[in-house]
């Protein structure tokens, strides 16, 4: 058992009632309560329990967009291929897209997705068809529609708040500071405070987005000319920007930050932001590198994210899945120096924190959701984080609120086979 916020457990076990999980420790004591004695007792066997990781970053419905955008030589090129293609998919494709995603998320131990939202009108189906718990962020732009930021949000409100409930949770997401104007980043805020919604936002991803704002120059700024006023340019940072129209009055989930200025950092952990690292995506873009030590000294709690797989390149081993397992390992590629450990904490409580749902999801606690994910192990208990890590395709089971969700062909000996894999 890994609880995350507490040691590694030995030979562990996790009594589970209901959707929650009522006591975590070594199965010398756990059988020692009369209602466990009670049964239904299952034996996993060898392997390690981690809670559902989460993902702070997501567009599952561009999953099937896999290899059909190369990278770039600039940003906005690559803006303009998927504005190309989101053109010429039809509903359809992007629901088996965004389904196919989902799929791919439960089979590699997530159970919660923090996701872009771009299919408004598919929305409520889409989140009814998944045990994943959702946190659906809707899209707004604004700068090609040239529609009001009033009619973007009454629009956005009334998609949101006609949701059935589910597992998960809605909150809104301003694509840019490039793709908005600064009064729908003001609305947002605004509404964002009055409804309690958590706001993500793509910041300060590119090179050329930072000299759009600091110095109105470059690829992006010279693309926009026409499409959006400018005068917001020139200002300052695209943090500093943001922070100028309300975005960091609630706690945001700011996406990228990979171009940081002056006190940007300071601002966002003021602010309680957090920043959601895209390690495969990082890769893909080039973007510059990834400034992981400034935020962390100045106390910003990073989260990782998958971001779509339409940013993703394929390795040796074949075609990208959606798969936060997977960004950790590119992660523990790309910096050697970060331990096993800090990595699990950015996929389970820093962003469990960052949804608002900290000691509710990503530890295995009393009281906590029953949200887990099985691997393989047999190793010894020191090496279980780095086994996570080093983990290939699917999990051997994944369970959302008490149910088993998924279970990986010839999984565990003795398991229920009741479980229909979807
Ligand atoms: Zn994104």
């Amino acid at each position: 058992m890994v609880p995350v916020t507490a040691p590694p457990i030995p030979d562990g076990a996790v009594w589970i009632s209901g959707h929650q999980i009522r006591a975590v420790g070594p199965w010398s004591e756990i059988r020692e309560i009369g209602q466990v004695a009670a049964g239904p007792v299952t034996d996993l066997g060898d392997v390690a329990v981690f809670p559902g990781l989460i993902n702070a970053h997501c567009h599952l419905d561009y999953t099937a967009m896999t290899g059909l955008l190369t990278p770039p030589r600039e940003f906005p090129d690559w803006i303009k291929g998927i504005l190309t293609l989101k053109s010429q998919w039809t509903d359809s494709e992007f629901e088996a897209s965004w389904l196919l995603g989902a799929r791919q998320q439960l089979q590699t131990g997530t159970t919660t997705v923090a996701n872009i939202e771009t299919r408004a009108h598919q929305l409520a189906g889409l989140r009814a068809s998944t045990p994943l718990r959702v946190f659906s962020f809707l899209e707004m732009t604004g700068i090609r529609s040239g529609h009001e930021p009033e009619r973007i949000l009454a629009e956005a409100m009334d998609v949101l708040k006609s949701l059935p409930p589910n597992r998960g949770g809605v909150g809104l997401s301003p694509h840019a500071p490039y793709s908005t104007s600064p009064e729908l980043l003001r609305a947002v805020a605004t509404i964002a405070r009055h409804e309690g919604w958590r706001v993500t936002c793509h910041v300060a991803e590119s090179e050329p987005e930072f000299d759009m704002f600091m110095y109105r120059r470059g690829s992006l700024f010279s693309w926009l000319e026409n499409q959006r006023p400018h005068g917001d340019c020139g200002l300052g940072s695209p943090l500093q920007h943001v922070h100028r129209h309300g975005l960091l009055d609630s706690p945001l989930l700011a996406v990228h930050v990979n171009c940081l200025w002056g006190d940007d950092a300071r601002r966002l952990a003021a602010r309680g932001a957090s920043v959601v690292h895209c390690p495969r995506s990082h890769a893909y873009f080039g973007h510059p590198r990834f400034q992981r030590e400034v935020l962390t000294e100045a106390g910003v709690p990073i989260c990782i994210g998958t971001d779509s797989l339409a940013s993703t390149k394929a390795t040796r081993e074949g075609p990208p899945i959606l798969s936060l397992i997977d960004e950790l390992r590119t992660l523990a590629a790309d910096d050697p120096g970060l331990s096993p450990r800090r990595m699990l904490a950015e996929v389970t409580v820093n962003p469990a924190r960052a949804l608002g749902l900290k000691s509710v999801m990503g530890e295995l606690r009393t009281g906590a959701l029953a949200d887990v994910l099985v691997i393989p192990h047999a190793g010894p208990v020191a090496t279980v984080e780095e086994a996570l890590i080093q983990h290939r395709g699917p999990v051997t089971a994944t369970m959302i609120g008490g149910r088993w969700e998924w279970i990986a062909p010839g999984g565990i000996a003795g398991f229920p086979a009741s479980v229909s894999n979807p």
